[in-house]
């Protein structure tokens, strides 16, 4: 029998692995940077979290959701998302309470059933952030400008922000009944999918892709308008102070997000490098959602982006992530004793943070010489018959080709 991967889901080879190295290397230093902790949650959680925390209206709980029933009858979810589990934890660890102000950041797999293609993936990994505690401007510009770092830093600069805010949430209702005022007029002319959203999810209507869609709500009023002075200042001053610190950013009324939880701030990270899955990365405000789980008021900001876009975006600009790791040392031997010497050998120069491999196949002389130059390694050192004698084998430099006589326990001095 023949098993294939599930659909969506893919592996990634140790050929290709050390893009995502770098990328994960990257993420864990600006987050450092930047002076955010993580925080892991499990990858399951109870059904009803989602559910409450994101939105029963919403693609990702209505018909996205990986759910299933364990043994006991409970209705558990794969982690579409990462914003509902962080806040779950937050709340139930009590960690809530210890400060005022809390950086998170979480870097793991997520499982959305969508219909796969480019870029878009059934399982795919997130990396994440939250700033809980405070409203300030600054948070929102922090969060953003601590994404365009990671991307910067892979070699990402061609990329859009679109930002957008959807004010305060009784502005939000508010704005919506004034949208369904003028949509209801053109409902005849929209997709099937935005007929439907016009109903359970009226703001999407606005990010539909469909190209009659858009030119309807190319005229639609736009929240902006509708939204009070505070709520339009706020959005002002976060448009400002990112153009100030060197995140250009366009206003895009039509970054509505699709999550319920969101408020003020929405933001996505766009790139013409992506396809029609454009998004690099996205999130906004969401100063109701502690509250809706049961938590005292709290705000915070997030936002999530996908690893597996992060490398397709790189690589189409050309960048290297560093070069694959390749051992400094490969040990050839000759015969059954000097393989003896050379796993001593190999693992003393381990043991001292030198990388080095032996042949464990038990090849020939020139297969072994082979291996090592497939590897790329700096070094080989051969033992045979005689070098046993002696105590010595033969180092050689590949890059050279030089050779000296190092002793068995002198390599780690000649080598650098
Ligand atoms: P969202 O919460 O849908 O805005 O997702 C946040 C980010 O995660 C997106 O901007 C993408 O980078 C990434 N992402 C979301 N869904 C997928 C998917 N199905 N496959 C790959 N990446 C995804």
């Amino acid at each position: 029998m023949n098993f294939r991967k599930p659909k969506g889901t893919k592996d990634i080879l140790p050929k290709e692995i050390y893009k995502w190295h770098f990328v994960e290397k990257t993420i864990r230093e600006v987050t450092d940077l930047f002076n955010f902790s993580e925080i892991r949650t499990p990858t399951f959680e109870y059904t009803d979290l989602f559910k409450r925390g994101v939105g029963a209206e919403t693609d990702i709980v209505g018909k996205e959701m990986y759910t299933f029933l364990d043994k006991n009858g409970d209705s558990l979810t794969l982690k579409p998302e990462g914003t509902a589990p962080v806040m779950r934890a937050f709340l139930e660890s009590g960690i809530y309470g210890e400060q005022n102000l809390h950086k998170l950041y979480y870097l793991t797999g997520m499982f959305r059933y969508e219909k796969p293609q480019a870029g878009r993936y059934r399982e795919h990994t997130q990396f994440g952030g939250e700033i809980l505690g405070s409203n300030s401007i600054y948070t929102d510009v922090e969060l953003i400008l601590m994404a365009k770092e990671v991307y910067n830093r892979c070699g990402i600069n061609n990329f859009k922000i679109k930002l957008n805010s959807i004010g305060k949430p009784e502005e939000r209702r508010n704005y919506i009944k004034i949208l369904k005022d003028y949509l209801r007029d053109h409902l005849n002319e929209l997709s099937e999918e935005s007929k439907k959203r016009y109903e359970s999810n009226t703001l999407r209507v606005l990010d539909s892709k469909d190209s009659g869609d858009r030119q309807i709500t190319d005229s639609a009023p736009k929240i902006i308008d509708h939204m009070g002075t505070e709520s339009r200042q706020r959005f002002h001053d976060v448009v400002n102070e990112l153009t100030r610190l060197g995140a250009e950013c366009e206003i895009d009324f039509r970054i509505v997000r699709g999550l319920d939880y969101y408020t003020d701030t929405t933001f996505e990270f766009v790139s013409s490098d992506l396809g029609s899955q454009d998004a690099l990365g996205g999130g906004g405000r969401y100063d109701g959602l502690i509250e809706q789980l049961g938590g005292k008021p709290c705000p915070g900001v997030g936002f999530g982006s996908g690893i597996e876009r992060i490398i397709i975006v790189a690589e189409k600009n050309g960048f290297t992530f560093g070069e694959p790791g390749n051992p400094l040392v490969y040990f050839i031997a000759l015969n059954e004793e000097a393989r003896k010497v050379a796993f001593a050998a190999a693992l003393s120069l381990r043991q001292n943070n030198i990388s080095s491999e032996t042949d464990l196949l038990g090849r020939s002389f020139k297969a072994q010489m082979r291996d090592a130059n497939k590897m790329g390694v700096k070094y080989v050192y051969i033992i045979g018959e005689d070098e046993i004698k002696k105590g010595m084998g033969i180092l050689k430099n590949m890059s050279d080709s030089s050779q000296i006589e190092v002793s068995f326990d002198k390599i780690r001095e000649n080598i650098v």
